[in-house]
This record gives C-alpha cells, structure tokens and sequence, in this order.
C-alpha cells in the first residue's frame, strides 16, 4: 500500500510539473479565445479574461456567430439583433480589458453553425491559429448535458476549435496556407474549455477580485436578460439590474468560500 501511495504521488508530480505556470499568472502571453456567440466568453471565463488582461497579456477573441436569434420581441430583426449584440460584446468585453480590435466575428448566424460548410469552418479557425500562434487556447467545452445536446452552436464550436487545434500543427491540412499566405504549422501548447462538465471540471481560477467587475460585463449584455430579451430597451431599471446582478452572484460557481470559473485543462494530445 505505502508502495502504490507513493506511486501514485510521483504521478501526480509528474501531472503537476507537465502543466505550465497557472493560467491566471500568466503574464505577457498571447491568448487565444474562441466563443461560440458574443457573450459565452464573458459569461464563462470574463473573470480569466479580466485576470489576463490585468496581467498584460494579449487577448483575442473569435466569436462563431452573429447571435442574431434569440430574441422573443416580435419587433426585432435578425440584423437588428446582430448589431445590437456586437456592441454589446464590445462593451462588455472593452470592460474586462479586450480591445474591440482584437475581437473577429466570423459572422454565421445563430443556431447554424453545425450546418455551416464544415471544412470551410475548421479551414478558418485553422488559419487564425497560425496566424496567432497562441501560448495558450481558450474554448467552450460541449460540457453539461445541456450544451452537450440542445447547444447547436457550442456543440460544433466545441468540435470544431478543437479540430482545427490538430490541422493547425501539420501543414499538410490547408497547405496553400503555407504557401499562398506564409502561415507556417503551429502547434498549441495548453487549451482550456470553459463550460465544462461539473465531472470533468479539473482547473479553477479564483475571480474573487474581478468578480463584480465580471458581473458589471455581463450586465452589459442587455438584451441577453429580461425583459430586454422580451421587449428589446438598451439600458436597464435599475430594479431589474441589482435583480440580474444578484442572480449573477448566486450563480456564479464557488470552490472553498471563493467565486471559482471552472475549466477542464487539456495539453499534449497525440493528433496524428
Ligand atoms: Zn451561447
């Protein structure tokens, strides 16, 4: 037994050392982001980003769709919609430190994205991983069972992130990347996928001290709440603001008396 114990520790010391510096500690990295809609970013790692961003690291944001369905306001058109919900994800993004530069909208619209040409989908996610060549790769996880089976888009942005992740490091898949556009292979080193499985969550940051100002981030996604997301209105009550803030508190994860965002930590998968 003392044998498989200390086994079992050397293993874990081994699992330790091959994870680099905590992500939250990171500093002067380059990060790359990839979100399904203009608000999952916020609502599942905006407190990472806020940690990232104050610890000087380049941030950049690819945002799947336009976001321009849900909405229940019988008024509201889908380019409508769209407009709203990029300046929102600005703003609330532009709060948490990511300059609106540094975000690209691919631009599919809501709830198409598993019906989207898929090589033509993984060829460009493929490409912005060349082109950033990121320290450290951030995206949703098909996760809970609820994203598992009735999120369209987080399903394929789940799948298809992570397999341009593997056609980014052999240059064979989309060689005229290489050759037309001089984006060499490149191979990302740590991923991180929020909206994890609570089973297969394995990583957690502490947002205890950019938890309010995560919280003030998603507030600036209005018309994601009610009642803008019945009636569309660009401001808040401010009843109905401390209303959603304070859902927002109770329901953001905690681990030991902390407000946690929780991820599961994948690095050096065998691709080929
Ligand atoms: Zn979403």
């Amino acid at each position: 037994m003392k044998l498989t114990a200390l086994m079992v520790l050397i293993f874990m010391c081994i699992v330790a050392q091959a994870q680099n510096t905590r992500l939250e500690i990171l500093h002067g990295k380059t990060i790359l982001l990839f979100t399904p809609h203009p608000d999952d970013d916020v609502f599942g790692a905006g407190g990472t980003i806020a940690l990232l961003n104050r610890n000087q690291n380049k941030i950049y944001i690819v945002i799947y769709t336009n976001d321009d369905k849900g909405s229940y306001d019988p008024a509201m058109t889908s380019q409508r919609l769209a407009e709203i919900r990029k300046h929102e994800e600005e703003v609330s993004e532009g709060l948490i430190g990511t300059p609106k530069e540094n975000i690209t909208w691919l631009g599919y619209d809501d709830g198409m994205l598993e019906y989207a040409s898929q090589p033509k989908l993984v060829e460009e996610a493929t490409a912005i991983i060349r082109r950033i060549r990121p320290d450290v790769l951030l995206s949703v996880d098909p996760g809970e069972w609820y994203e598992r089976w009735h999120k369209t888009d987080h399903r394929m942005a789940a799948f298809n992130t992570i397999d341009a992740v593997r056609a980014a490091e052999f240059w064979l898949y989309f060689p005229n990347q290489r050759l037309q556009q001089g984006l060499q292979p490149y191979k990302v080193p740590e991923m991180y996928f929020f909206y994890p499985s609570p089973q297969e969550a394995n990583y957690f940051v502490n947002i205890d001290d950019v938890a309010e100002l995560k919280f003030d981030a998603a507030a600036k996604q209005v018309s994601q709440f009610e009642p803008a997301v019945n009636k569309y209105r660009p401001d808040w009550e401010p009843a109905d603001l401390a209303k959603a803030k304070s859902e927002m508190r109770s329901e953001q994860p905690r681990k030991d008396g902390h407000y946690v965002e929780a991820f599961r930590y994948a690095t050096g998968f065998v691709q080929y």
